[in-house]
């Protein structure tokens, strides 16, 4: 018998999501329209936030947010070195430099220790405009204590959200905002909440939303109240500054809208296969640890990482990798270091971040994902203990 292939994430889609962008496309909008709209507004009361842009993607979201922070060539931001390399690539967009803070080995996630030395080492290179924490796999630290940091160095927080739909952080959803100023989340199909290709920015400054609706469409400034030309003209706009063509359709928007009523749902479910293979791996430390969980966070974990000892064990991860394969298992490394990218290293050349190596040298992510049966961790688990020697 051979078994169902477990990837290590996929979207879950039922009926009703494909009957609401067959609706949408029986409809007179395909690009941004009223579903957009809608998604905004339910996700948006889903993170407890003011406001929420949708958008194309969420590197897009990225970007507009630094954008819309004015950051710049000479500044700096800092961001984690373990993330998708998106997180780093946005503050080069905006032509800033990248300062890589160091992350907790046990967890993958910057900490205030590690925020407060790479907060020392930019000093050095320009103003530190933004502070980028990433919610990696969907837990968070602790923000507010990164916020202080940042704030004391008269920078702000951006949250990268995008393993992070659904995550609740000292009792309030990822995306509030309380201690940022934004948070920037993706809905491409191995997130928690799919739209194809999607993403979102949410914040409570009303300003800023408005910026980013203008950038995220070419810096076309559409209220002819803040328009500098006041004739009346019916055709007139004008665009203010530049922008981009960043913008989510309405097809996209009525999936991740569908997606987002079933979210609460999708997280139990994470929660409940985590369990599951925190169970399993019990009989199996200190070779195999699940991550490392941090206080205060109720995660809707987007990745399953565990941390594997491959010394102890004898195998390489690739053996372990091939292994898993030839049971039908998909396994995956999030992330390699960033600054390690051949880009960043001609940039910035080899950097001592020894959590990070640290991280990165035991990682590995197992299936996770909603569609997953209550019999998989075992058989994922078992398949692993095989794969390390048993
Ligand atoms: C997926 C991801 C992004 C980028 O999102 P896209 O929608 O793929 O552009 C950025 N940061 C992190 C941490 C991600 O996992």
């Amino acid at each position: 018998m051979t078994q169902r292939f477990l990837p290590y994430g996929r979207q879950a889609l039922d009926e009703q999501d494909i009957e609401a962008v067959a609706e949408v496309l029986r409809g007179d909008w395909l690009t941004t329209g009223p579903t957009v709209d809608a998604f905004e507004t339910a996700f948006a009361a889903a993170c407890g936030a003011g406001h929420a842009i949708a958008c194309s993607n969420g590197t897009t979201a990225l970007h507009l947010a630094l954008a819309a922070l004015d950051v710049g060539p000479g500044d700096v931001c800092i961001v984690p070195a373990v993330t998708f390399m998106a997180t780093a690539n946005a503050a080069r967009y905006c032509g800033a430099d990248v300062v890589f803070a160091d992350v907790d080995p046990e967890t993958g996630l910057m900490t205030p220790e590690t925020l407060d030395v790479a907060l020392q080492v930019a000093r050095l290179r320009g103003p530190v405009k933004a502070v980028l924490p990433v919610h990696l796999a969907g837990q968070c630290e602790d923000v507010a204590a990164m916020a202080s940091l940042a704030h004391a160095a008269g920078a702000v927080l951006v949250e990268d959200a995008c393993h992070a739909v659904g995550t609740r952080h000292e009792g309030e959803p990822v995306g509030a905002c309380r201690h940022a100023v934004s948070a920037c989340f993706s809905f491409h199909p191995v997130k928690t909440i799919a739209a194809g290709e999607g993403g979102a920015i949410t914040t409570n400054d009303a300003d800023m939303a408005e910026r980013l609706r203008r950038l995220r469409s070419h810096g076309i400034e559409r209220d002819p109240d803040r328009m500098q030309r006041q004739e009346g003209e019916p055709w007139w706009h004008e665009m203010v500054e530049l922008g981009w063509n960043y913008r989510l359709s309405d097809i996209q928007a009525a999936l991740a809208l569908s997606q987002l009523k079933r979210l609460d749902h999708f997280a139990a479910r994470r929660q409940e296969l985590a369990g599951l293979y925190d169970t399993a791996f019990e009989a199996m430390a200190p070779r195999v640890q699940p991550l490392a969980r941090t206080p205060d966070c109720e995660p809707c974990l987007h990745l399953y990482p565990v941390r594997i000892d491959f010394d102890a064990a004898g195998k390489d991860r690739t053996e372990v990798m091939e292994a898993l394969r030839a049971q039908g298992i998909g396994s995956q490394v999030h992330y390699i270091p960033v600054p390690d990218q051949p880009y960043y290293l001609d940039l910035y050349g080899r950097q001592e971040l020894p959590g990070a190596q640290r991280y990165y040298a035991r990682t590995l992510s197992l299936p996770l994902f909603v569609g997953m049966e209550d019999g998989d961790p075992l058989r994922v688990a078992d398949a692993l203990k095989a794969a390390l020697g048993g």
